[in-house]
C-alpha cells in the first residue's frame, strides 16, 4: 500500500486551532474527516473537516475521553467524507506520541478492520504556538510512519463540464443490447456508466437506475452516467451526470464521430479520405520530423513508422514538437502519443534505433510505405534513405536547414524519375536552368544540415510537409523537385533575395550515379 500525502484544507486546519486555543490546559480531540485522493503521483489524504470532542467528552489535563455518540452522529452526516483518522493535543509541549497512542490506532484498525489510519498530534510550543505531527499506520507498518504534510488553501473544483462520447462506443453498446455497460474515458482517466434508458429529465429516474444495478459504485470524482436513448429511424440521443459525492449533476455531452469530425475543417482543402491508409516512414524526429508527423496526422494520413534512437533533451525543448512532460522519452514514444492524442487510430510502428545499424532491417521496415520523411542529420542515414528508395521504389523528401540556419531545403526525390541524392555527392559543375542553378550553391557539402530557430524549423517543415502531400496524392503538375529558402543573403549568391523561396527547375541524374547507374541496369 503505497503511502498518502497528507494535505490540511486551511479551513479545516483554523478549526483545529481554535479548539486546540479554546481548550485551555485539557486534552482535547477530534475526527479527521476528508477525501482518499489518487492522481498520477501517488495518493493523498486531504482533510476537508475535523470536529471537536463532542459535548460529553470527558476532557481531563492528561486524558480524553471522547464523545462516542456524537463521534458516530459526525460520520453519519458526513456520508461523502471519508474518515481518515483521529487528531488530538497532548498537555504541555509534549511531542510525539505515547504507547498509549499506538495501542489505540492498532486497535482501531483491527476492531473496523481498517486498511490504514492517521493519528495526528498536537502541542503547544514554546513560543505559545501549535505544533502539530502526523503519525500513519497500516496493516503492513508494524509502528507509526511521521508524515510531513501540507496546506491546501482551496478545494479545487473537480466538476467536469462537458463530455464528448465517441459513436462508435455508442453504436457498440447499443449492439450488445445490455441494459448497462462501464466504460474507461480516455482523456480525463475517468470511468463513464452507460445506461440504456429513454430518459426522462427527472434525476430520480437516473438514480432509480443506478440503485437497479448495485454491482456498480459510483465511486471516485470521475464517474459519470450516460443514459443512452435510440428510437427506431432517429439518432441516438444522450444525457450526462456526473455523479459528485454529494450531488449529482447534468453536463454537456456531446457525441462525436472521430475520423469525420476531426478533418471536419479539411475537406475540400485536401481530401482527407484519399490520405487514409497512407504509409510514411520518419528517418529522424528532430525538430523537423516531428512537427512534420504531426501536421501530417492532422492532414489526414494515419500509417507511420517512426525511427530515432534519440530520447527528448532539455535542449530540444525549443523547436521540438514535444515538450517538458516528454523529457527523456525516446523521441518515437513522445511523437507517437502526441499523433494519438489527434489521430487515436493511426497506426504506428516505433524503432528507437539507428537506422544505418542494419540497413536491410530498415529497408524491411519501409517496404510498403507511401514515403520515406527524411530530416536525420547525418549524411550517412541520407544516403541510406536514398538507397531504400531507390530499392523499394518509394519517394523521399528530405527537409533540413542549411549551414547556420541560413535557410532551408526541401528536396524530393522520385526513384526512376529524379536525380537522386546520391548524384550530387559534392559539388558538380553541373549547368541547370531555371531561376537558379544548383552550382550556384558552392558545395551541397556546406549544405550540411544545422539547428535553427524555431520559427525557420517551422517554416521549412510547413514546405516539406507540402511537398510529402502532393507528392503521395499523386500531384503531376510540380516540375521542379527542390526548392531552396534563406532568410539572409547567402554567400556568393548574387541574385537571391532573403525570405524569398528559390526553386531548382532541373536537376539531371548524373552519368556516375551509382544509385542512377544500378537502377538503369535493373530496368535493362
Ligand atoms: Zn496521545
Ligand atoms: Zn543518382
Amino acid at each position: 500500500m503505497n503511502i498518502p500525502q497528507i494535505l490540511y484544507l486551511k479551513s479545516a486546519w483554523d478549526e483545529m486551532q481554535r479548539i486546540v486555543g479554546e481548550s485551555g490546559n485539557v486534552e482535547t480531540g477530534g475526527l479527521l474527516l476528508g477525501k482518499v485522493c489518487r492522481s498520477e503521483t501517488g495518493r493523498s489524504f486531504i482533510i476537508t473537516q475535523v470536529t471537536g470532542p463532542g459535548p460529553n467528552a470527558v476532557l481531563s489535563e492528561n486524558s480524553f475521553l471522547p464523545d462516542m455518540e456524537y463521534y458516530r452522529k459526525a460520520r453519519v452526516e458526513h456520508p461523502h467524507l471519508v474518515y481518515l483518522g483521529e487528531w488530538h493535543k497532548h498537555p504541555g509541549c509534549h511531542k510525539g506520541y505515547s504507547h498509549q497512542d499506538f495501542y489505540q490506532v492498532q486497535k482501531i484498525l483491527d476492531q473496523e478492520n481498517r486498511q490504514e489510519f492517521l493519528c495526528c498530534i498536537c502541542s503547544i510550543g514554546q513560543e505559545k504556538t501549535i505544533e502539530m505531527q502526523c503519525f500513519y499506520l497500516n496493516q503492513e507498518l508494524n509502528q507509526f510512519l511521521s508524515l510531513s504534510y501540507s496546506m491546501l488553501m482551496e478545494l479545487q473544483d473537480q466538476r467536469i463540464r462537458s463530455i464528448f462520447v465517441e459513436d462508435k462506443v455508442l453504436e457498440k453498446f447499443l449492439a450488445s443490447q445490455k441494459p448497462y455497460s462501464k466504460v474507461q474515458a480516455d482523456v480525463r482517466e475517468g470511468i463513464a456508466h452507460l445506461f440504456y434508458h429513454p430518459y426522462s429529465s427527472n434525476q430520480s429516474v437516473l438514480l432509480a437506475n443506478v440503485s437497479l444495478c448495485p454491482e456498480i459504485s459510483l465511486d471516485g470524482e470521475r464517474s459519470l452516467v450516460l443514459l443512452v436513448n435510440k428510437k427506431k429511424g432517429s439518432p441516438v440521443e444522450i444525457r450526462c451526470y456526473h455523479c459528485l459525492e454529494d450531488q449529482t449533476c447534468e453536463i454537456e455531452s456531446q457525441i462525436l464521430s472521430l475520423r469525420k469530425d476531426i478533418f471536419r475543417r479539411n475537406r475540400s482543402l485536401m481530401e482527407t479520405t484519399r490520405l487514409r491508409g497512407k504509409h510514411i516512414v520518419f528517418l529522424g524526429l528532430g525538430s523537423i520530423g516531428s512537427n512534420a508527423a504531426l501536421e501530417l496526422t492532422r492532414a489526414g494520413v494515419d500509417r507511420f513508422t517512426l525511427i530515432d534512437p534519440d530520447t527528448v533533451q532539455i535542449e530540444n525543448i525549443c523547436r521540438h514538437a514535444c515538450d517538458l512532460t516528454e523529457l527523456g522519452m525516446k523521441k518515437v514514444d513522445a511523437v507517437a502519443q502526441r499523433i494519438r492524442r489527434i489521430m487515436p487510430y493511426s497506426q504506428i510502428h516505433c524503432h528507437a534505433i539507428d537506422a544505418n545499424e542494419n540497413p536491410d532491417k530498415t529497408l524491411a521496415m519501409c517496404q510498403d510505405a507511401d514515403l520515406i520523411f527524411v530530416s536525420t542529420d547525418t549524411e550517412n542515414s541520407r544516403r541510406l534513405a536514398n538507397w531504400i528508395g531507390h530499392e523499394a521504389k518509394i519517394p523521399i523528401i528530405y527537409a533540413g536547414l542549411l549551414e547556420r540556419a541560413a535557410g532551408g531545403r526541401v528536396w524530393r526525390i522520385i526513384p526512376g524519375k529524379t536525380a537522386c541524392y546520391d548524384c550530387y555527392p559534392s559539388h558538380k559543375n553541373t549547368e541547370t536552368k531555371g531561376p537558379i542553378a544548383y552550382s550556384e550553391i558552392s558545395s551541397l557539402d556546406d549544405l550540411s544540415i544545422q539547428p535553427g530557430l524555431g520559427n525557420d524549423i517551422a517554416f521549412v517543415t510547413h514546405l516539406a510537409v507540402r511537398f510529402a502531400l502532393d507528392t503521395i496524392k499523386g500531384r503531376q503538375d510540380l516540375s521542379y523537385h527542390i526548392v531552396f529558402w534563406f532568410n539572409r543573403r547567402y554567400r556568393g549568391m548574387k541574385n537571391i533575395h532573403p525570405l524569398t523561396l528559390y526553386r531548382v527547375e532541373e536537376l539531371p541524374q548524373h552519368t556516375d550515379c551509382p544509385v542512377c547507374i544500378s537502377q538503369e541496369r535493373r530496368k535493362a
